[in-house]
């Protein structure tokens, strides 16, 4: 798996617990890195496919990424 992306993520410069907030309600600055960041998408897509439930990956919350799967779910079966 490329993982390569991640050397240009804007947060390799970020403490790394920012990334990991006590709560979701928290998540507004880590979010704020990922807005900025060059490789977000590829960041969201490598997080959804390996099931990271914890901390912001490419701009969302471990929640937001169990709905954008079950969206994704949902619209493969309709399809
Ligand atoms: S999207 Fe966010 S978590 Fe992912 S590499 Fe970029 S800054 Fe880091």
């Amino acid at each position: 798996m490329d993982l390569s992306w991640k050397t240009a993520g804007a947060c390799r410069w970020v403490e790394p617990e920012l990334f990991f907030p006590a709560s979701d309600a928290d998540a507004g600055p880590a979010k704020a890195v990922c807005t900025g960041c060059h490789v977000q998408e590829r960041c969201l897509e490598y997080a959804l496919a390996n099931r990271e439930y914890e901390g912001v990956w490419g701009g969302t919350t471990g929640p937001e990424r169990r709905s954008i799967l079950r969206r994704r779910r949902s619209t493969a079966l309709t399809a």
